[in-house]
């Protein structure tokens, strides 16, 4: 079959608009991050766990160490070693600027968080807050999140209204520098499921934690402009 040249034309115009267009597509949604940190977290500074993702103990590498830092006092508290000694690098930090912090609770696993969700429900004439997260969804079972408070607040009921002390605005301005998040900023109660928590941090690693904290958003968002990435990629 003979092919006009005025066809062929058509047909070598509409290939190239085809490869404009998925070249266009694929420069569309980029990622921000290294890719590897997502591809390759073996281990689990980006996992995200909540009511809808909850941990998988299988997957937990138990490295857990004793902090070094001040508490609360009481029982001994632990984190996994990485998180542990970006926490006394974060101490000594606030220290040098004039912040006395504790770490009030630190590592817990399944069966205290169990104890204490049914706890808290007993103690709500059976009915879920959601104060406490069910056994499973909490990231204190991570061993990479920590709370921290000031002197005043040891021993209060833990509000927002903590975030307006000195030690919660250091926190927020500086935590990113050592690999923390303020996991459940304000305002984002509907993505995270969680009330703010302006002492509640979570290691997600230097470069994570400072992207996600400057562009003010959670880990259930980066997660979704991660598969918004591989979708948009994966033509
Ligand atoms: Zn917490």
């Amino acid at each position: 079959m003979k092919v006009s040249r005025a066809r062929m034309a058509l047909v070598m115009a509409a290939a190239i608009f085809i490869t404009l267009v998925a070249d266009a597509a694929l420069a569309g949604i980029t990622f921000a991050l290294p890719l590897e940190l997502m591809t390759d977290d073996t281990e689990g500074y980006l996992q995200l766990v909540n009511a809808d993702n909850l941990f998988d103990e299988a997957t937990f590498k138990k490295d857990l160490v004793p902090l070094k830092v001040r508490t609360s006092g009481g029982s001994e508290q632990r984190l996994r070693r990485v998180a542990s000694r970006a926490l006394t690098d974060l101490f000594t930090a606030a220290e040098a600027d004039g912040v006395r912090l504790y770490a009030v609770s630190s590592y817990r696993d399944y069966a205290t968080q169990r104890a204490l969700y049914y706890n808290d429900v007993k103690n709500n004439n059976g009915v879920d807050d959601h104060s406490t997260q069910i056994p499973g969804a909490s990231e204190h079972q991570t061993g990479l999140a920590v709370d921290l408070v000031s002197r005043q607040w040891l021993g209060r009921a833990l509000t927002a209204e903590f975030a307006e002390t000195a030690e919660a605005q250091w926190l927020a301005a500086r935590c990113a520098d050592f690999g923390f998040i303020i996991r459940y900023p304000k305002s984002k109660e509907r993505i995270t499921g969680i009330v703010y928590e302006p002492w509640h941090l979570r290691y997600v690693g230097e470069e994570a934690a400072r992207y996600m904290m400057d562009k003010g958003i959670t880990l259930e968002e980066l997660w979704m402009e991660w598969y918004l990435y591989l979708e948009d990629n994966a033509l």
